[in-house]
C-alpha cells in the first residue's frame, strides 16, 4: 500500500515537471500549420535557397504562434526595414550598369568607404561570421534549430570557426561518409570539407562505440528531443512513450541513490572499513597523433589497465584515500583476470588494517557476475581471507566515478610527458605513471596521492570456476552474505524492500585457460 502510494506521488511530479516544461511552447493550430505550409510553398517557388531568404512580411511575424519566434522577427523586421533602403540602391544600380550608365551616386567597389562585407551583402552574398564572435547568438539559434519553423528570418550568415554541429553526444546507425553526402546533397549552399564535416561532427558516436550509452536515457533523450521539437505535450504522447517516461524517472532515481550511497559510506567511514571502486580504462591504446615520431607501443597494442580507488576510515576519524592500478598485457577483461587482479591488489600495506569492504564497481559482465559474488562473499573458501565484502552495483551505465578521473589523469600525463624515445614496455609504463603520481604527491604536499602501480602476469587461468547459484541476480544492486546466507538487496542500504535470501550454494563451470594477450613486451627490449 505504502508503495503504491509512493509511486503514484512519482507519477504526479513528473506529469507537473514535464507540462511546465511545456507552458512555453503552445499548441500549433491546424490553420497556422496550414499557413505556414503556404508560407513554405510560396517562397519555395521563389527561391529555393534557404539562406538566402531575407524576405519577412509584418503579417507573417504577427501571426507567428511562438513568442520567442515573435520576438526575433520583430528584431528582424527591424533590421530588415534599414536593409531595404540599401537594397533600393542596388537594383538602381544593376539597372543603370545595364544600361552601360554609370552612376556617380554609387561608390566604386574598389573605394575604401565600402568594406568588402557591403558589396557582398549588396550581391546578395551571406555575411562572413566567425562563430565565436556572433553577439546575436544567431549561431546558437541556428543549432537549437530555433529558425527550424520560421527560416524567413533566419539572417543570411556564412559562419566559419572551430564549432560542433551537434552539441551532445548522439548515437548513429549509419557511416560518417553517408551522412556527409547526405549534407552536402541537402545543403549544397554549404561549402565543406569531408574531413571538416568529420571534425564538426565529433558527437556522433557510431552504434559499435556506444559501450557508455544508457539505452533508457537515449530513448528518454529522444522523446524528451520530440517534444520540443514537434511543440508537444506530455499528454499528447503515446502511452507507450509515456510509460517510457516514467521507467527513466525511475532509472533516474535508482541511479542517482547508489551514487549517493558511495558519497555517504565514504563519509562516514570507520576504522577498520573502507570503500573499494574498481573500473577498467576501455581500450588503453592512446591516440598518439601528436607525435607520430615517438615509437609507443600503444600506437598499435593495447594493454589493460585497471585501477581501484580506495577510502578508508582511521582511528582518528580521518578518511585516507589511496590508488592501486593493475596494468597487464593479458586483454581478457573477465572474471577469472579481475579476480587474479584483486589478489594482487589486496596485499598491499594500505589495506592491512582493513576488515570490512564495500565494493563498488560498475555493472560491466566482469564485475557483475556469479563467479565473483561467491569468491567475496562465501565463507568455505573465500579468495580473500580476513576480508568481510558488501558487494555494490552502480546501475549500468552509470558506473562513472573516480577510477575515471584516474584514467583521465594518466592519459593527460602521457600526451603532455611522452618521453621522446617512447614507451615500449609495460614495465616503463608503470615507471612512468608512477612518476607521474609522484610529482602529483609532490606538488600537493599529499604523500596519499602516490599511487600503487602493479604489474600482473601469468601463463594461464585455472579451467575451472566456482558461482554462487543464484536466480535473476542482475536485478540486485548490492548483495551481502550474513549468518551463511546470502542477501541480495535491490538497492545499497534499503534492506526492507525487495531483499531475496537464498542460501550459499555454488556451481563450478569450465573456463578457457588460454588468455589473450597483447604483443606489448613486459620488460624493455
Ligand atoms: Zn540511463
Amino acid at each position: 500500500m505504502k508503495k503504491s502510494m509512493k509511486k503514484d506521488n512519482q507519477t504526479e511530479d513528473l506529469g507537473s515537471e514535464i507540462s511546465e516544461a511545456d507552458i512555453q511552447i503552445s499548441n500549433k493550430q491546424p490553420e497556422q500549420q496550414e499557413k505556414y505550409n503556404s508560407i513554405n510553398r510560396n517562397n519555395n517557388e521563389e527561391d529555393n535557397n534557404l539562406l538566402n531568404c531575407t524576405t519577412t512580411s509584418k503579417e507573417n511575424i504577427q501571426s507567428s504562434w511562438d513568442p520567442v519566434i515573435k520576438l526575433k522577427g520583430f528584431i528582424k523586421q527591424t533590421k530588415f526595414n534599414k536593409k531595404k533602403k540599401k537594397k533600393g540602391r542596388k537594383t538602381k544600380r544593376k539597372r543603370r550598369e545595364s544600361d552601360d550608365d554609370y552612376s556617380s551616386e554609387n561608390l566604386p567597389s574598389d573605394d575604401s568607404q565600402v568594406s568588402s562585407d557591403t558589396i557582398r551583402e549588396q550581391n546578395g552574398e551571406p555575411k562572413i561570421v566567425n562563430s565565436s564572435e556572433d553577439y546575436d547568438n544567431i549561431f546558437e539559434n541556428v543549432l537549437s534549430g530555433n529558425f527550424y519553423l520560421d527560416w524567413q528570418s533566419a539572417p543570411n550568415y556564412n559562419f566559419y570557426g572551430n564549432f560542433q554541429l551537434i552539441q551532445e553526444k548522439r548515437i548513429t546507425y549509419h557511416s560518417r561518409l553517408q551522412l556527409y553526402t547526405s549534407y552536402v546533397t541537402l545543403f549544397p549552399f554549404i561549402p565543406i570539407k569531408e574531413r571538416d564535416f568529420y571534425n564538426k561532427t565529433s558527437n556522433l558516436l557510431d552504434s559499435l562505440s556506444r559501450t557508455d550509452l544508457c539505452n533508457e536515457c537515449f530513448r528518454a533523450d529522444s522523446i524528451f528531443f520530440r517534444l520540443q521539437h514537434e511543440r508537444l505535450t506530455f499528454e499528447d504522447l503515446s502511452d507507450e512513450d509515456k510509460a517510457c517516461l516514467f521507467h527513466w524517472k525511475e532509472h533516474v532515481r535508482l541511479y542517482e541513490h547508489q551514487d549517493q550511497q558511495l558519497e555517504q559510506q565514504i563519509q562516514g567511514l570507520g576504522p577498520h572499513e573502507a570503500t573499494f571502486h574498481i573500473d577498467f580504462k576501455e581500450n588503453f591504446d592512446l591516440d598518439m597523433n601528436k607525435d607520430q615520431k615517438s615509437q609507443s607501443f600503444f600506437q598499435k597494442s593495447p594493454v589493460t589497465c585497471l585501477s581501484s580507488v580506495i577510502h578508508k576510515g582511521t582511528e582518528k576519524g580521518l578518511i585516507i584515500k589511496k590508488i592501486i592500478t593493475i596494468l597487464s598485457t593479458v586483454l581478457n577483461h573477465s572474471a577469472c583476470f579481475v579476480l587474479l587482479a584483486l589478489q594482487m591488489m589486496f596485499k598491499s600495506e594500505f589495506l592491512k588494517d582493513v576488515e570490512f569492504i564495500h565494493w563498488w564497481s560498475d555493472g560491466g559482465p566482469h564485475f557483475r557476475n556469479k563467479q565473483l559474488i561467491w569468491s567475496l562473499l562465501n565463507e568455505t573458501d573465500p579468495l580473500l581471507p580476513g576480508f568481510e565484502f558488501e558487494i555494490n552495483y552502480k546501475v549500468l551505465y552509470h558506473g562513472k566515478g573516480e577510477p575515471d578521473g584516474v584514467f583521465g589523469f594518466y592519459s593527460q600525463g602521457l600526451n603532455n610527458n611522452m618521453p621522446q624515445e617512447g614507451i615500449n614496455s609495460l614495465d616503463s609504463l608503470a615507471k612512468f605513471l608512477k612518476l607521474l603520481s609522484v610529482h602529483q604527491a609532490k606538488v600537493q604536499n599529499d604523500i596519499t596521492k602516490e599511487h600503487e602501480i602493479l604489474i600482473l602476469n601469468f601463463d594461464r587461468f585455472d579451467d575451472e570456476a566456482d558461482f554462487l547459484v543464484i536466480e535473476r541476480f542482475k536485478k540486485f544492486l548490492s548483495i551481502v552474505s550474513v549468518e551463511g546466507k546470502i542477501k541480495a538487496r535491490l538497492l545499497t542500504g534499503i534492506s526492507d524492500i525487495g531483499e531475496k535470501t537464498c542460501d550459499m550454494i555454488s556451481d563450478t563451470k569450465d573456463v578457457k585457460r588460454t588468455p589473450k594477450r597483447s604483443t606489448v613486451p613486459i620488460i624493455d627490449p
